[in-house]
């Protein structure tokens, strides 16, 4: 039953866009809502599950849609990410 824990480009995109219309995407796993990450840094966002820390590749929204950012190694490991980092 286990689901994969990644995300295509499809699926970024309808998460940002449901979350853009505040209809609060879930996460497949449990059914949380999901809650966004900011990285001031690189303008980036992604979609974080406060419960089970199931969260999507980091991303750029652009008028044409999201466009995912390409990850270095040491973001593609769960449970080490504090949302609140954001808050400098
Ligand atoms: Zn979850």
């Amino acid at each position: 039953m286990a689901r994969p824990r990644t995300f295509s480009q499809d699926d970024v995109e309808a998460l940002w866009a449901a979350y853009r219309s505040e209809v609060a995407p879930g996460c497949p796993v449990d059914g949380k809502n999901f809650m966004l990450s900011i990285d001031g840094t690189t303008k980036s966002y992604r979609l974080v599950c406060a419960c089970c820390g199931l969260a999507t590749p980091w991303f750029v929204a652009s008028p044409d849609g999201v466009v995912l950012r390409a990850m270095g190694t040491n973001e593609m490991t769960y449970g080490d990410d504090d949302p609140y980092r954001d808050r400098n």
